[in-house]
């Protein structure tokens, strides 16, 4: 199907060195030439592909700006379509002119992800890679990057690729035996059919298990700073955020109020809450604080429990390290540079860190403490990491057809049964990669990007 001409700006809106307008479809050449005269006085039209000319943007018989243009000939571009891109100083107002002599002369404006919706069409990309690309946007830390990066770069779709391979040599041996059910099928009775379920189901689950660690990555972490006041809770949030975001005082009840920052803490994202001191008050206002910070402790993903080493454990402290048993929690031991002491046995089984959040001890391990309990720390770079709900999902479905399939297989019922099960299988990964994604789920993803991506 003919595709119309569409056009994005394609880099942030804002003053820099340079700005670009993408063109995609057959008629980008074309275009471009409406608006653009090379000092050569070549047309881009007559250019091979990864060909660049130098001239001049114009709007009507008036230049906006000198320009670069560069040309990708279908199919080697982006979207594999005709693609052309035209570069010129980087302000609002020249790269919008540009834009808009670009849909005076023909081009229509780009929707959100529409290059890339185009590039997936086109077979560039599946919908994994597609995926990635909107990671790599937004990555937030180097972690994250790499992760979107070797999706992108076919890890999680090559791995995927496999299981299915094993998946449809499993389906056609299963018609086979559907239509000479008098054959001899060694591999539908031997092992080695049973070993492919057992595989497949293994590699699946070991994406499915990753995908935690890496929507931590992706999303962040909520965390509730909590302790009884005085303990050192907003000095700890400033140490973690390298600012003074949080009130420090020796008034204990000073943080009444949530307050709330997004900060990066080795490659993780935690969006941080410090909260009101927990512990039992008649004062009205604070008792609301402390209601808050309840709340918080039961809501967040990750709890930095706060105690101080430098005087003895009180009832306040016990109460709060009973309400975390068993959640994920890291008992952070302060004030350290004043006392060392741990009481003996108390903090049996939580994971622990010493630290000064006054001085900065022991920052390093709480950051190490934070990747191990999220299990980023675990993340095998070379393993392949599912990007999104959506695929992980996909898996989800696939991985529980297997199990079906492996079951079906252990207790005997018929190898149509079996093959049904693998059928499913099949669905939910061709889903996942794109083959038989419906055009709501393609929709859907690409919406989310950006208008020029
Ligand atoms: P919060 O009520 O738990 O938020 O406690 P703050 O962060 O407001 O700290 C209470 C007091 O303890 C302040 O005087 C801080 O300077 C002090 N403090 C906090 N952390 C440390 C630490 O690591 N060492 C020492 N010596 N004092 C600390």
């Amino acid at each position: 199907m003919e595709q119309r001409t569409i056009a994005a700006i394609a880099t942030p809106l804002g003053e820099g060195s340079i700005a670009t307008v993408r063109i995609s479809g057959q008629d980008a050449p074309q275009v471009v030439d409406r608006i653009f005269k090379s000092v050569s006085g070549k047309k881009v039209a007559s250019l091979a592909g990864y060909t660049a000319l130098y001239g001049s943007v114009y709007s009507g018989e008036k230049i906006i700006d000198n320009a670069v243009v560069l040309n990708f000939k279908a199919p080697k571009s982006y979207t594999g379509e005709n693609v052309v891109e035209i570069s010129v100083h980087g302000g609002r107002i020249v790269i919008k002119n540009v834009l808009r002599a670009a849909l005076d002369a023909g081009a229509f404006l780009a929707e959100p992800g529409e290059f890339t919706k185009r590039a997936f069409l086109n077979g560039k990309l599946d919908l994994v890679e597609a995926e990635a690309v909107m990671g790599i946007i937004s990555a937030h830390s180097k972690a994250e990057l790499d992760l979107s990066f070797s999706s992108l770069s076919g890890k999680v779709s090559s791995q995927i690729n496999n299981i299915k391979e094993k998946l449809l040599e499993a389906a056609a041996s299963i018609a086979f035996f559907a239509d000479y059910p008098d054959e001899e099928l060694p591999e539908l009775n031997n092992q080695n059919f049973y070993k492919m379920l057992t595989s497949a189901h293994q590699s699946l689950n070991d994406m499915l298990s990753n995908f935690d660690a890496g929507k931590i990555l992706r999303e962040g972490v909520d965390t509730a700073i909590v302790g009884k006041p005085n303990v050192g809770k907003s000095t700890l949030m400033n140490l973690l955020s390298h600012k003074n975001r949080s009130i420090v005082t020796e008034i204990a009840g000073t943080t009444r109020d949530i307050i709330e920052d997004t900060v990066m803490v080795g490659d993780i994202m935690l969006n941080l809450a410090d909260t009101a001191g927990i512990h039992k008050t008649d004062d009205v206002v604070e008792s609301v604080g402390v209601k808050l910070a309840e709340e918080k402790k039961n809501t967040a993903q990750l709890i930095l429990a706060v105690f101080d080493l430098s005087r003895p454990l009180d009832d306040n402290d016990l109460e709060l390290l009973n309400s975390i048993k068993g959640k994920n929690a890291i008992v952070v031991l302060n004030k350290t540079d004043i006392s060392g002491n741990v009481p003996q046995g108390v903090f049996d089984g939580f994971k622990t860190v010493l630290v000064s959040a006054k001085n900065g001890l022991g920052e390093q391990e709480l950051i190490k403490a934070i990747a191990e309990i999220t299990k980023v720390s675990s993340i095998n770079p070379d393993s392949a990491v599912l990007g999104s709900e959506r695929q992980r999902g996909c898996a989800l479905r696939a991985r529980d057809a297997i199990s079906a399939a492996i079951n079906a297989l252990e207790i005997g019922t018929t190898i149509d049964a079996v093959g049904v099960c693998i059928d499913d299988a099949l669905a939910a990964l061709y889903e996942l990669t794109g083959e038989r994604a419906t055009n709501t789920v393609t929709n859907e993803i690409f919406k989310r990007f950006c208008v020029g991506k």
